[in-house]
């Protein structure tokens, strides 16, 4: 296992790596919480990210996912071309200054954000309701197929009977395509 560092000015490197799962299966936990050093790199892109948007937005964000060794990704049905497992991808929730859960107003306003002043390669509205997010997730693509940034922008939910369409934000709404 490897000792957990600063990353950024407020992400550290087992928020990316922490998972309920894995500290429920030992074998799973010595794995995921032991990257190789490209995974690391991966993870440092993304956390360097996340750290662009916290800054604009000045609200702390809570990281629900990060890396997700393949056994661990398995292990909760993720899906095996997930950039989750190769580190470059976060799930996040935004908090308001209270520390509460943020709402659909500062999602919306989030997401848009990124779309416009990012280099990401897939955002993801993800579970919730149409007019608020259970998390976003944001996802990179491996160094060597820079820059060739898909910018798929879409959502997830009961709204779109759990399968990924394309949408859009306009006019502070969720549009899906
Ligand atoms: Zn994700």
């Amino acid at each position: 296992m490897i000792p957990n560092k600063q990353l950024t000015k407020n992400f550290f490197l087992h928020e990316f790596l922490k998972s309920q799962t894995a500290e429920r299966n030992p074998a799973i936990k010595e794995k995921q919480y032991s990257p190789s050093e490209t995974i690391l790199l991966n993870i440092q892109t993304v956390a360097n990210s996340l750290q662009l948007i916290r800054n604009f937005w000045k609200l702390p964000m809570h990281i629900t996912s990060g890396y997700r060794c393949p056994e661990l990704n398995k292990a909760i049905g993720g899906s095996n071309t997930s950039a989750h497992t190769w580190g470059g991808a976060v799930d996040f929730e935004p908090l308001l200054k209270t520390g509460e859960e943020a709402g659909g107003e500062e999602y919306l306003k989030i997401a848009g954000w990124i779309i416009k002043n990012m280099v990401w390669d897939q955002l993801i509205f993800e579970y919730g309701t149409i007019e608020c997010a259970s998390w976003l997730h944001l996802g990179k693509i491996p160094p060597d197929k820079y820059p060739k940034e898909r910018k798929q922008f879409l959502c997830i939910g009961n709204y779109t009977q759990g399968k990924y369409r394309n949408c859009r934000i306009e006019n502070g709404r969720l549009i899906i395509i």
